[in-house]
């Protein structure tokens, strides 16, 4: 199925001060990715999906989003290292210098819009000095459809130019590149960068502005897939841990792989239209529905081709972050409209790589409160020669860079979404097992598959000593069986076969908990406070 709507529309950006019309608005994606191969800007694999390098980044950067301070986000915003404030004046001027380069440019320009719930809709317009990475808009935002796209009337707009460079000294920025969020021109304006991650994020993190703030709904960075008899699950977790990989289940609809909003009436929608999963080892047997999205209209970002055309995805040489985008129809069990209700589980996935938290356990209302403000994972070492210690990595609601407001404000509407729905939370380490990074080995990715199979079926059972074991250090209860998963598996200890160097890491671990909830401490009741490791090391 191609959701492609034609359109003999044409538009003018007068009012964004362009003034040429060298516009190409509304392209089918094979129109781009053959516009993409003529400019030379990208190569066609053997599986008929465009493949392009991003350029200099090849992930997000963190440390060069700003959002400007104005009246609408003055008293709101945790400003800070991560939402830093930048001046609407400066904003003004560097929009213009950025408007001045692009009035020199083809470029291309795309109507879409974010959420897939008619009430929460957000219509955008994105403009791109690449057509790749309006193809990448095509791909991930929501296609309005012909009677949509006559009236469309835009409210947010994406400026994208990639070969923009900023002079920090002048512009007011850190370094060359930028992303800056304008909640009074509601405006995301992206430059020095062609990391396409950028577009998407960008949106996001207005989002998780908007929604909150003006539509009582609480957006979460987390995937989302429901089952035959309409049980919705979510699963949050940081970059890496298993979002896409875990929503891509053959067994349950696909609501989406990144974004969602969890709305007043118990409603999970997605923010977006599309996937954008990671590539790095990729193969046909592990991951075939991901695998096989991989065909024309997806794009793959800075993998490595054959003369070809065949794709090694075991090759980083370029970065570890590769991935594909492709539009969600790309997957063939899809929830449509993207939309759930009655959610029933909540997964919070991990990936420690110090391979002391239970492969999966049971969290109480307050453990699942203090692990969400927490939002834990690893990252490991990078391809530096003989560093192989991994680094605790905390960022609240899994998902901090994204998140402008106070992390409690989430965790807060979280709690008593968990009440009021009584779902069940689950902690999922898909992180290593057997050892830490460098000595063990990743969690195969069957068993956790397994294990969330076994949870979704209700087959893990309720809270009972003879089914479940309170782990000593963390304090969650450890399924003690588990169909299809060895029962050593599920002990992270017994697969250490060493209980004093299980032990001295789970205690390096909780430390680190206790370090990272410092911040919180103030703002969280007793009970949450509780809901955190019970051992530390002195
Ligand atoms: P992002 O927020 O960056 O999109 P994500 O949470 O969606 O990240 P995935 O794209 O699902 O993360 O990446 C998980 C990676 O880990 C994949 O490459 C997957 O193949 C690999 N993996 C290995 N073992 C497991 C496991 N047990 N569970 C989940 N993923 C695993
Ligand atoms: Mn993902």
């Amino acid at each position: 199925m191609d959701a492609y709507t034609p359109t003999t529309k044409s538009i003018s950006l007068k009012q964004y001060g362009i003034q040429h019309n060298n516009v190409r608005y509304q392209l089918s994606p094979k129109e781009l990715h053959g516009v993409t191969l003529e400019k030379d800007m990208g190569k066609e694999a053997s599986s008929g999906a465009l493949a392009v390098n991003t350029g200099e980044f090849t992930g997000r950067s963190p440390m060069d989003r700003f959002i400007v301070k104005d009246d609408i986000t003055k008293d709101k915003i945790w400003w800070g290292n991560i939402n830093i404030p930048f001046e609407g004046e400066k904003f003004d001027k560097l929009y213009d210098k950025v408007i001045n380069y692009l009035n020199e440019k083809e470029l291309f320009v795309r109507d879409c819009y974010a959420c897939a719930d008619e009430t929460y809709k957000l219509n955008i317009r994105v403009i791109n000095e690449y057509p790749w990475s309006n193809m990448f808009a095509y791909n991930m935002f929501l296609r309005p459809d012909a009677k949509e796209l006559e009236s469309f009337e835009p409210e947010w707009t994406v400026v994208n130019a990639p070969g923009f460079i900023a002079d920090a000294e002048i512009d007011g920025t850190r370094q060359h590149n930028f992303a800056i969020l304008n909640f009074s021109k509601k405006i995301a304006l992206i430059g020095g960068t062609g990391y396409t991650g950028e577009i998407k994020k960008g949106i996001f993190s207005a989002l998780n502005f908007i929604l909150p703030v003006f539509k009582n709904t609480l957006p979460m960075h987390c995937s989302a897939n429901v089952g035959d008899k309409g049980d919705t699950a979510v699963f949050f977790g940081l970059s890496g841990t298993g979002k896409t990989t875990l929503s891509t289940d053959p067994n349950r609809k696909l609501i989406g792989d990144d974004e969602h909003g969890w709305t007043a009436d118990n409603t999970i929608f997605n923010f977006e239209g599309g996937c954008y999963a990671k590539v790095i080892d990729l193969s046909k047997e592990n991951e075939p529905e991901i695998y096989g999205a991989i065909k024309q209209g997806a794009i793959l970002e800075n993998v490595i081709l054959d003369d070809k055309g065949v794709v090694d995805f075991g090759d980083t040489s370029i970065t570890q972050n590769t991935r594909v985008s492709y539009p969600i129809y790309h997957i063939d069990n899809i929830q449509q409209p993207s939309i759930g209700k009655d959610v029933k589980n909540i997964f919070f996935l991990t990936a420690d790589a110090f391979g002391v938290l239970p492969p999966i356990s049971k969290l109480t209302p307050a453990q699942a409160a203090y692990h969400f403000i927490s939002g834990y994972t690893a990252k490991v070492a990078g391809t530096e020669a003989g560093v192989v210690e991994p680094q605790p990595s905390f960022s609240a609601c899994f998902g901090a860079p994204f998140m402008p407001l106070h992390p409690t404000v989430y965790a807060e509407m979280l709690s008593t979404k968990m009440q009021e729905s009584g779902v069940d939370v689950w902690l999922i380490n898909t992180g290593w097992t057997g050892g830490p990074y460098g000595v063990g080995t990743r969690m195969k990715l069957k068993y956790t598959r397994a294990m969330i199979s076994a949870a979704l079926s209700g087959e893990l059972g309720l809270y009972s000593y003879d089914k479940y074991h309170i782990h000593s250090v963390f304090g969650v209860a450890q399924p003690r069986e588990c169909p299809g998963v060895p029962t050593k598996v599920l002990s992270p200890r017994a697969t250490w076969n060493n209980d004093e160097a299980y032990y001295k890491t789970a205690f390096k671990l909780t430390n680190a908990f206790r370090e990272n909830f410092k911040k919180f401490e103030e703002y969280a009741s007793e009970e949450i406070r509780r809901g955190g490791p019970q051992r530390y090391a002195f």
